[in-house]
């Protein structure tokens, strides 16, 4: 008998012919509720009077018809560190079903992960600017989320930059490239719609809106940041409002477009005595770092004092037991109203009547959130073009002492 020995490119899996896994029985049924996918065992359940559990446990709450929930998904910085904050990233989902991702920085995507989302429905990204702390974690969603269940393309938003090789779209097409050995390999594992990215690329020096879609609108602005090519957002949905500031030195932009906002997100970086002790940056650099390409403590004490949101959150620093106090002193220097200095996994629920300000308690170790019927059934590369990719000298390589199992025909 010939044998024939085909490996999924990417996946490493040999399909067997009658494999149980093969199987769509009951058991690897899809868990949809209201076109939602969700883990098995878990429904969520509508809020009562407003009374909203302790701590936030992901997939057991439903959003009311005007409710916004947003999510920190990272809150630190570009340094390379231990667990407990991730560089930029944040969620929003509101009472609609449609979900935002602002900003993918580096290991954010981890932090979603555990919130065990329909990564399907996660498609979109906005980005405030190209520094890795708010974009390096472009190739977990762009190839991880394809390999959770999204079977459409990404879809990430950003700004041009003062030359074309500096703007989102050479960098979406730059990182494409970079991960063609890998994509190129998946084709007949994984939907082939999924695999692909389409870039938005608007002009850095935009004001207004950028993205207007079953009643959400989101109006990009500029910041001062290092380069031309940083931005901030402003989401309007319903009445709720959501601004996420992009790093920046304090800009007037900022305080024109988030007036009136609910939840305002600004950079509160480090002082700059916390970033030379912390960093061993010496003092003259801390403070233009800290003060002239960022926004430290008591400019954005002085931000929030002015525009005075239903809630302010700062971030991008980290909430360290010797750190946390003095900056939350040089905040409350210039800003006494509604304020959270925010770490990774915190959640704010908005509605008409409150915002709910809580942590999340979530499993560090859990499975993807399987996948749905229409990501099961959409189209890919059959199998046999995948016994093509390896060389036939390399092919005869193969161990004689295996003998695979023969591919099963076409279900
Ligand atoms: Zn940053
Ligand atoms: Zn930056």
């Amino acid at each position: 008998m010939k044998r024939i020995t085909l490996v999924l490119a990417g996946l490493g899996l040999v399909l067997a012919a009658g494999s149980p896994a093969l199987a769509q029985d009951k058991k690897s049924m899809p868990n949809m509720i209201d076109g939602t996918l969700y883990p098995k065992g878990y429904t969520p359940m509508p809020i009562k009077n407003g009374n909203y559990p302790r701590v936030y446990s992901p997939n057991t709450e439903q959003l009311g018809p005007d409710e916004m929930r947003v999510i920190a998904l990272g809150t630190g910085m570009p340094n390379v560190t231990t667990g407990k904050q991730k560089a930029s990233g944040w969620y929003v989902e509101l009472g609609n079903g449609e979900k935002f991702l602002f900003d993918v920085g580096n290991g954010t995507m981890e932090n979603l992960a555990k919130l065990r989302p329909d990564w399907h429905k996660v498609y979109r990204v906005f980005a405030s600017h190209l520094h890795a702390d708010h974009v390096g974690g472009f190739a977990e969603l762009y190839i991880g989320g394809w390999m959770n269940g999204r079977y459409r393309p990404l879809e990430f938003y950003g700004p041009s930059g003062s030359e074309p090789r500096l703007g989102s779209k050479a960098f979406v097409e730059n990182q494409v490239k970079t991960w063609a050995w890998d994509t190129e390999g998946r084709r007949t594992g994984f939907p082939i719609e999924g695999g692909k990215v389409i870039a938005h690329e608007f002009d850095f020096r935009n004001e207004g809106v950028i993205f207007e879609e079953n009643g959400v609108k989101i109006s990009s602005f500029p910041a001062i940041h290092v380069l031309d090519g940083s931005v901030s957002y402003r989401l309007d949905w319903k009445g709720r409002s959501f601004v996420f500031g992009g790093d920046t030195y304090p800009n007037k932009w900022f305080m024109k477009y988030a007036q009136n906002a609910e939840l305002v997100v600004h950079e509160c970086f480090f002082t700059p005595e916390t970033l030379a002790e912390l960093l061993g940056t010496p003092y003259p650099q801390a403070v233009f770092i800290t003060s002239y390409i960022h926004t430290p403590p008591e400019a954005f004490g002085k931000i929030m004092s002015e525009l005075k949101p239903r809630h302010a959150i700062g971030y991008h620093f980290w909430t360290w037991h010797d750190v946390l106090p003095a900056s939350i002193e040089a905040v409350r220097k210039t800003y006494d109203g509604p304020l959270t200095l925010a770490h990774d996994m915190m959640v704010w629920n908005v509605t008409d009547e409150q915002v709910v300000v809580r942590e999340i308690f979530a499993d560090e170790n859990v499975a993807p959130t399987s996948t749905s019927i229409a990501y099961r059934k959409a189209k890919r590369e059959p199998p046999e073009v995948a016994t093509k990719w390896i060389s036939p000298d390399i092919n005869a390589g193969k161990w004689e002492g295996y003998q695979p199992p023969p591919l099963p025909k076409k279900q």
